[in-house]
């Protein structure tokens, strides 16, 4: 499907800052209609000029390469693919570019060109896949504590232990942890990506991806859960630390976290992914289409980085300690 301006004829986009769909070519408002071409799975036809789409296995959502439109895939969205929610882009290409030009204007030993407007524009907006898991946690506990008091009478010293039998059990519910279905986004660097604000869910609607790239899930939600599972026992564990406190020691018998209820859903996610290409090598960055949040690796210029060296060299060996070699930023 597409989506068409009903005035000029237009595709029409999925506006972040607006939050609605718009003509970039006549700038008309919530005024379109949706274009539809029966299509197979893996036989991708674009319902504007009929080319066949070169779309690889996962792919929901992209622009056709004859004729520029966003085209979205309906037996890619639908059915079993049909998500059951989206956080859509808050943030457009625009201001996310302005974002990463002022986080990184300090950098000095960044090349040229990384921030030059050519290589920003590249960057691509895409709806991530993702796997919601919602838990209710039951968190059982038994262990001894003991507190120990010592006083002094006359020539006698005493100490007095006394012991404490802990038990917990709490029901801790969890809604909504999330796991990247994706193969082609790393899962550590989505996990950076966290929080999403979940007050900006929206139901699902093909409108929103019009104007950007999208994935439907790559893997079953089984197959990932492991994942949310370390989020959700990490998460109940330092629950019940927090509960235990005050004793001299503790000695644990018996823990338990097993889940009573579970329940999954399939969702995507707004992330701006730019990818720099230097000296042969990729250095993507990841910002998060709804907060902002920037994840990425920023590339040395081996020539500045030289250059500064003949001048600077102590502050230089200060910073690339810190650097060492690449900046994880978080
Ligand atoms: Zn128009
Ligand atoms: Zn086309």
């Amino acid at each position: 499907m597409i989506f068409k301006c009903k005035n000029c004829g237009g595709n029409a986009i999925y506006d972040p800052e607006k939050k609605m769909i718009v003509c970039p070519f006549c700038d008309s408002e919530n005024n379109y209609d949706r274009k539809d071409k029966e299509t197979t799975y893996g036989l991708e036809v674009c319902p504007e000029c009929g080319g066949t789409i070169p779309v690889e296995q996962y792919d929901s959502a992209m622009k056709c390469p004859y004729c520029d439109n966003s085209v979205i895939f309906n037996p890619r969205v639908e059915g079993e693919y049909l998500p059951r929610f989206v956080i859509p882009f808050e943030i457009g290409k625009e201001r996310t570019k302005g974002m990463i030009r002022e986080r990184f204007k300090k950098f000095k030993f960044a090349p040229s060109d990384f921030l030059s407007e050519a290589r920003l524009d590249s960057m691509q907006g895409v709806y991530v896949p993702f796997w919601f898991y919602d838990y209710k946690t039951r968190a059982a506990y038994e262990g001894e504590g003991t507190k120990v008091r010592s006083w002094t009478s006359g020539s006698y010293r005493y100490t007095e232990t006394s012991y404490y039998s802990i038990v917990r059990n709490m029901d801790i519910p969890y809604e909504k942890l999330p796991a990247d279905a994706s193969i082609k986004m790393p899962d550590e660097i989505m996990d950076l990506m966290e929080p999403y604000d979940y007050s900006k869910l929206e139901n699902f609607k093909p409108e929103f991806l019009s104007g950007f790239n999208a994935e439907y899930y790559n893997m079953p939600a089984e197959q990932i859960e492991s994942r949310a599972k370390q989020k959700m026992e990490s998460s109940a564990n330092s629950i019940l630390s927090s509960t235990i406190t005050g004793y001299t020691t503790v000695r644990e018998k018996s823990k338990q976290i097993s889940i009573l209820n579970r329940n999954t859903n399939y969702g995507l996610m707004p992330v701006w992914r730019y990818v720099y290409e230097y000296n042969k090598q990729e250095y993507p960055f990841y910002v998060n289409g709804e907060t902002g949040k920037i994840v990425g690796t920023a590339p040395l210029s081996k020539k500045k980085v030289l250059f500064y060296s003949a001048t600077l060299w102590f502050l230089l060996t200060v910073l690339l300690a810190s650097i060492n070699g690449i900046l994880g930023l978080v």
